[in-house]
């Protein structure tokens, strides 16, 4: 324990002298992504490296007693909010061969990765060819193979849906070491994303690939009320959609604010898609030394035009980005999940209020940096101070949960608008919705009576005919929570595919710390 937090000193300090290092680069206004690379690998290499990876789970298998399996990560890696206490006495099987890009094919518009390769470096060299995935997540280490089993979303979710949804073909293996393409095994497939690995693991996936630039064109709309917010988006996916990432409102997300402060309470939605080069004399934002976290520019926009007209549905703001830090524009701050790390480390608070300090330090914290800092702190002490959930809930019941963020004090919700496949969802999908989109709702921040309010949470979702997010801690019994998918189907899975050489679902899952005390009462 204390030799795990010792290297996340460490990794934490290395990022720190890191940053300090870029420093130059940001005064000199110079584009960030220039420092991020990736690498190519030959089919026969990747081939050799997964064959390794059969090999040693095959060996695993065949052990007496069992052994079960979870993924080998280095400290701080991932974006689950749980430690990796769970994963003591396991087998940590290394897939860290699996960080190469295979093939970007540009006629056919796809891309084909290893499981290790992150959001970040598939973009940037998509975009060399005018290309980006249809489904990008916004933190810059999230994994193709994460955001598979996760059932990673984002902007575009609206049109697309989950990323899974856009994957065209991947390479799993299986419990006992055979490699099956998705299209071999499809009631498994069926089953994998959002399963974290419980079933199989991913080692490549060919991912979609359409049309981008390197600039996107961004308008801020302001609403009072998530009525207005949820029938424009009903009208939008009617209407025809293009599948590219180009020409306006392509993409869709929005912050609510729902603090004390009711003066700049409703909703700040954001439309755009990616356009050839910005228009000139107008705004251009631009990551400086000096920015603000992404959330701050968003308030700023608010306040600023809320003061001067009170009128509601109002274009507040329209600017152009740069389409990299478009998509990783929360990664700095991890949402507005620093503003809970400083409650729970002060010397993070007195960076926050000084702004000499936060201006040296604001893109130290990272969400891959942010992590780690909340890693040096025990589950227990971390789930009783802040909340850190995103839940799924059909679109119509989205008010139920703003309502209850607010009683909890929360104040400001994400939102994230995800096409609904209805009954051909996955089976650990968003929901399985009769309307047409769901609600991806980010519960993140100091909030009352935690950790109580995380099962209470989880459970007004279940009730609403929702989903809590599997990377937070779930609070439910092992009963409860597989009351909410089929258990049976799981379990038969797990029987035909060998899948019950990896960590049960559940045991993964479910909040150690909390789960004697989250059984139903
Ligand atoms: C505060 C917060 C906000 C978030 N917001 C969003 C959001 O807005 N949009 C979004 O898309 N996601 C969001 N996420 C969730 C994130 O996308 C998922 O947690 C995703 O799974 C992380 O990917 P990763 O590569 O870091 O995987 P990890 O965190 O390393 O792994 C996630 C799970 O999948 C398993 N796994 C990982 N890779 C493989 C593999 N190759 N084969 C088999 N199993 C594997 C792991 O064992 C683990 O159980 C959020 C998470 C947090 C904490």
């Amino acid at each position: 324990m204390i030799y795990e937090k010792l290297k996340l000193l460490v990794l934490i300090l290395v990022e720190l002298l890191i940053s300090l290092a870029n420093l130059p680069f940001l005064i000199l206004n110079l584009n960030q992504t220039m420092f991020v690379s990736f690498k190519f690998k030959s089919r026969q290499q990747h081939k050799l490296d997964i064959l390794k990876i059969a090999a040693t789970l095959r060996a695993i298998a065949s052990r007496e007693p069992l052994v079960q399996v979870v993924i080998c990560r280095k400290t701080g890696e991932g974006h689950s909010s749980r430690s990796s206490v769970y994963k003591k006495g396991k087998y940590q099987i290394d897939i860290s061969l699996l960080t190469s890009i295979l093939e970007i094919n540009q006629s056919d518009q796809y891309a084909d990765v290893e499981a290790l390769v992150t959001f970040e470096q598939l973009c940037k060299a998509t975009l060399q060819y005018g290309l980006l995935p249809t489904v990008v997540p916004e933190f810059k280490s999230i994994t193709i193979g994460g955001a598979i089993q996760g059932i990673a979303i984002e902007s575009t979710s609206w049109k697309y849906g989950t990323f899974d949804k856009t994957v065209i073909e991947a390479t799993l293996i299986t419990g006992h070491g055979t490699i099956l393409s998705s299209s071999e095994a499809p009631d498994l497939w069926k089953a994998v994303p959002g399963s974290n690995g419980t079933l199989a693991l991913v080692v490549a996936a060919r991912v979609r690939l359409v049309q981008a630039t390197n600039w996107i064109h961004l308008r801020y709309v302001f609403y009072s009320d998530i009525s207005k917010f949820l029938n424009i988006i009903d009208e939008k996916m009617t209407s025809k959609k293009d599948t590219n990432w180009i020409g306006d409102n392509q993409v869709i997300d929005a912050i609510q604010f729902c603090g004390k402060d009711q003066s700049i309470n409703g909703i700040v939605a954001m439309y755009g898609g990616c356009v050839s080069h910005p228009i000139p004399d107008t705004k251009v934002y631009k990551e400086t030394m000096f920015s603000p976290f992404f959330y701050q520019h968003v308030k700023s926009i608010l306040t600023e035009k809320k003061m001067i007209i009170d009128d509601d549905t109002l274009i507040l703001h329209e600017e152009y980005i740069p389409i990299l830090e478009y998509l990783f524009r929360y990664d700095r701050g991890g949402f507005w999940i620093i503003e809970a790390s400083a409650t729970l480390i002060p010397s993070l608070l007195l960076i926050l209020d000084t702004s000499f300090l936060l201006a040296l330090l604001n893109h130290f914290f990272k969400t891959s940096t942010l992590y780690k800092i909340a890693m040096l702190v025990s589950d227990q002490k971390r789930e009783s101070i802040g909340m850190l959930q995103d839940v799924d809930v059909p679109s119509d019941r989205t008010q139920e949960v703003i309502n209850w963020a607010m009683s909890k004090d929360l104040n400001k919700l994400w939102l994230c608008p995800v096409r609904s496949f209805g009954s051909n969802e996955s089976l650990f999908s968003v929901v399985q919705s009769k309307t047409r989109f769901v609600m991806n709702i980010g519960l993140y921040g100091l909030a009352k009576n935690l950790p109580q309010s995380n099962l209470d949470l989880q459970r007004l979702v279940a009730k609403l005919q929702g989903k809590p997010g599997l990377y937070a801690h779930i609070y439910a019994s092992r009963d409860e929570f597989w009351s909410w998918y089929n258990y049976e189907e799981y379990v038969r899975l797990r029987n035909k595919w060998d899948g019950y050489i990896f960590m049960d679902l559940w045991d993964k899952v479910a909040s150690i710390a909390f789960s004697e005390s989250s059984t139903d009462k």
